[in-house]
């Protein structure tokens, strides 16, 4: 029987446990056994009980629980080889052939090095001992995929990442909130939405609450004047009976020197056109809270063609990471999709922001 474990891995994210219960329960219908990694790669390498076998029953309820129930962690150890030798060696003493990481970037680059690694890591193992010559055998191949779990949407090759919409509608429903008084009091308002880099979560929320302005890293304003185009706006707004005014800053965003634009220098600004002027850091409520239908069903979907993933592949398949594109479950290759999503940041460090936005599923920023 192939032993399937799952994990969650970097920030959390709503619609994580949807995933990890579409893992378990295909697992088990399959015939396969299923297993959760708890706390993430801190879990595996720390092995023992944090290395479970799960029923059908143990995820049961897990669609409507928000954040990740069987833990995230970020661990150190797993960025060096010798944490990922012992995980390697917790993985052979469990069984497990495959594992599905659902995590950001970071969690499915560490999965990447794991899987490239797993013959020297072995070999090793096999060497020092630690593990017999037959297990090494048995052992030789690991099958990894790959799970974007993410709030801030800011992977290549999918159009959404577990936990986007969620986010995003809890960020509308807050600007909503904050509308209400805004109007009353004929303020203005600097929201500070997350998103680390990438300005999805800033750009949408814009959208979607019909902001005045909206400040994100891939569409950086001038150094120089970098204000001039919000306060024309704002003013033209104002001029024609608008009693509120919200501009909502990503937290990565910046100008094309690079230099952050922050919620304070925005609200200087805005005071200094004579509006009364706040400022919100929505902050860890974007995380919170149970999953919106649109993350439930990209979990369990995704979750399924994960295991699906897993039992279909030869040691020559490249690692798969699961996406979604125009409304299709779709597995792309995890090292070019993370490839892809580095080459981004790299763009914006070197100011290149036209390839930015173009290597950013460009739709969004056009
Ligand atoms: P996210 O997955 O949300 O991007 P992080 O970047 O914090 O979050 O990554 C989560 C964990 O994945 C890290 O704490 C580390 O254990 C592992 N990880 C990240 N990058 C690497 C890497 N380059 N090599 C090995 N492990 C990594």
């Amino acid at each position: 029987k192939k032993r399937i474990a799952v994990m969650t891995s970097g920030g959390d994210a709503p619609g994580m446990n949807s995933a990890v219960r579409a893992v378990i329960r295909t697992a088990i219908h399959r015939g396969c056994e299923a297993y959760a990694v708890y706390e993430g790669y801190e879990g595996l390498v720390r092995g023992g009980d944090y290395i479970r076998e799960m029923t059908w029953g143990d995820v049961r309820g897990y669609l409507s629980i928000g954040g990740t129930s069987i833990g995230t962690a970020r661990c150190a150890r797993f960025r060096e080889r010798e944490g990922r030798l012992e995980a390697a060696k917790n993985m052979i003493e469990a069984g497990i052939d495959g594992l599905i990481v659902c995590g950001g970037d970071g969690s499915l680059t560490g999965a990447d090095l794991f899987r490239a690694e797993w013959p020297s890591l072995i070999a090793e193992l096999a060497e020092k001992g630690h593990i017999t010559k037959e297990l090494a055998e048995e052992h030789k191949h690991l099958y990894i995929c790959g799970l974007v779990g993410s709030i801030d949407n800011d992977m290549s090759s999918t159009d959404a990442t577990i936990g986007a919409y969620s986010s995003l509608d809890r960020i509308c429903e807050m600007v909503d909130y904050i509308d209400a008084t805004a109007q009353s009091h004929s303020r203005a308002f600097v929201i500070e939405v997350m998103g680390r880099h990438c300005g999805w979560l800033a750009l949408m929320a814009g959208i979607a609450t019909g902001a005045d302005y909206v400040f994100i890293p891939e569409k950086p304003p001038k150094k120089e004047g970098w204000s001039d185009q919000m306060v024309s706006i704002v003013k033209r707004h104002r001029e024609r009976g608008m009693r509120k005014t919200i501009v909502i800053v990503a937290e990565g965003a910046i100008d094309n020197e690079l230099r952050p634009i922050t919620p304070e220098m925005v609200k200087d600004v805005l005071v200094d056109l004579g509006l009364d002027t706040r400022i919100t850091t929505l902050g860890h409520v974007q995380r919170g809270g149970t999953a919106v239908a649109f993350d439930r069903l990209l979990g369990t979907l995704q979750g399924v063609d994960a295991v699906d993933a897993i039992l279909s592949a030869t040691p020559e398949t490249p690692s798969p990471m699961i996406g979604i594109i125009e409304n299709k479950i779709v597995r792309r290759n995890l090292v070019e999709a993370v490839a892809l999503t580095k080459s981004v940041a790299e763009a914006i460090e070197a100011k290149d922001f036209t390839k930015a936005m173009n290597l950013r599923d460009s739709e969004f920023c056009e």
